[in-house]
């Protein structure tokens, strides 16, 4: 009689790297255990953890008491990733219901946790950082890639991992440790079997994406093989460092339509003395040069940006050449943040958190009301226009209605009734923009037949 299979449990939280992480964990561990979505019939409970600002801490340790009750009753509760290094063996003295903690680097143990004899010794950290570790060998398949998305065009894949530019508020170099890259054959086929599921656009993820090198290979050069060797549709990356913009990436963009005309660029603040403290390496004039450079050379580009306000010692007047510098660059969008913190980091050595939480509000206030303003009148730019946009899903407020993206990544909603082809997910559609908000346009079948 086969013994039944033990089942695991992942919630992921924080970025898209976290989540191929657990298709990571999800493919250690289907060798010996089965993977359920219901918590309650799970032997083991994993938490993907995040620990980019505070509140990521606070979701986890209220989750924590909400799952304190099948811990009793002796499921095993385990923490992964950024916050179970961030705050390392602390986490296992604060009285919780946790009985192991895994970084990021150390996801193979995890097949450990499920061969372990009830009555050994837990082994309850493992915290190693590595210098060489990309998971190259453990490839998440089509279906691990899907199990939990609802648009199944679209995969998000890791090819770089680690940071070493150690920006003075970020935690992340010390939760993933030094820049490594997968060799380009792994990516390449990873994409391939994907391309041949169905998928017809892949986001390239990183810490600092762009400064990919594998070999002799530069990001670049993983960008033209994919080009080459796989005929995958559409081509994202998140996230890149301004530092690491290469002309040659950027002609490739222009060039190569399968090379979306869309490009995150952190700005993180608009003032020299700010992003001097905040050791991003660049200044004000060179990131709007980058702009500049992309916008003047790939058509209809959307750009988008990280920012954070009240960073310690951060006056009003350096604050108004982050909403100036925002001005100029005129963003499609913009992921907008306060300072929050993080134990370890430089900026939590060297300066004092001195900004009031109610100013660090103020800031953030204005400039989301600025950018949100600018963000409409980007999207109003398109009304009238036919654009070609590739079908996502329904819409989630409107069933009867459609999602669907531009290359440039702008989101465009549809009334579906008109079109001359049946609606399938990754089949491009032409749409005529009659409505926009400042997240989303609004179209109809540009060639609607009554
Ligand atoms: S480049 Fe990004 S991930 Fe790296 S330290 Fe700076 S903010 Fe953090």
């Amino acid at each position: 009689m086969t013994a039944t299979k033990k089942q695991f449990y992942i919630e992921t939280y924080g970025c898209a790297m976290n989540e191929y992480d657990s298709l990571l964990a999800g493919k250690i561990l289907e060798q010996n255990a089965a993977q359920t979505s219901d918590a309650a019939a799970a032997d083991v409970i994993l938490l993907n953890t995040c620990a980019i600002r505070e509140n990521a801490h606070q979701t986890i340790y209220k989750r924590l008491k909400e799952l304190g009750h099948l811990h009793k009753r002796g499921a095993k509760i385990g923490i992964l990733g950024c916050m179970a290094q961030n705050l390392r063996e602390d986490l296992l003295y604060e009285n919780l219901p946790i009985d192991f903690i895994m970084g990021p680097d150390a996801i193979r143990n995890l097949s450990a946790i499920f061969a372990e004899k009830p009555e050994s010794e837990p082994n309850r950290s493992f915290l190693n950082l590595s210098r060489t570790e990309t998971y190259d060998d453990i490839v998440p398949s089509f279906e691990h890639h899907m199990r939990e998305r609802e648009n199944k065009t679209t995969a998000f894949v890791t090819i770089q991992r680690g940071c070493d530019n150690f920006c003075a508020f970020c935690v992340v170099p010390y939760t993933r440790g030094r820049e490594r890259s997968r060799p380009v054959i792994s990516i390449v086929g990873e994409v391939e079997n994907l391309v041949a599921n169905g998928v017809k656009s892949v986001v390239l993820l990183g810490q600092n994406v762009n400064s990919y090198r594998h070999e002799s290979a530069r990001f670049v050069n993983l960008i033209e093989a994919l080009l080459a060797k796989t005929t995958i549709e559409r081509i994202y990356f998140s996230s890149p460092h301004p530092k690491d913009f290469p002309d040659e990436l950027i002609a490739l963009m222009a060039a190569e339509p399968r090379f979306c005309n869309q490009v995150h660029l952190p700005l993180q603040a608009g003032g020299d003395a700010t992003l001097r403290r905040m050791k991003r390496n660049y200044t004000r004039a060179e990131f709007l040069k980058i702009v500049e450079n992309v916008r003047s050379r790939v058509a209809d580009v959307a750009i988008s940006t990280d920012v954070i306000v009240g960073f310690p010692g951060e006056s009003d007047a350096d604050f108004r050449q982050t909403l100036e510098v925002m001005q100029l660059a005129n963003f499609d969008t913009a992921f907008m943040f306060a300072y929050s913190e993080r134990k370890g980091t430089i900026a939590n050595r060297l300066y004092p958190d001195d900004i009031p939480e109610a100013e660090k509000k103020a800031r953030l206030a204005e400039l989301i009301e600025q950018q949100l303003a600018r963000a409409l009148k980007n999207n109003q730019k398109y009304i009238g226009r036919t654009v070609s946009a590739m079908v996502e899903q329904p819409s989630k407020r409107n069933p009867a209605e459609w999602a669907a993206r531009l290359t440039n990544g702008k989101k465009i909603i549809f009334d579906p009734r008109g079109l001359d082809l049946p609606i399938v997910a990754g089949n491009l559609v032409s749409l005529t923009v009659d409505g926009a908000s400042s997240q989303v346009l609004k179209g109809h079948p540009a060639h609607a037949t009554a």
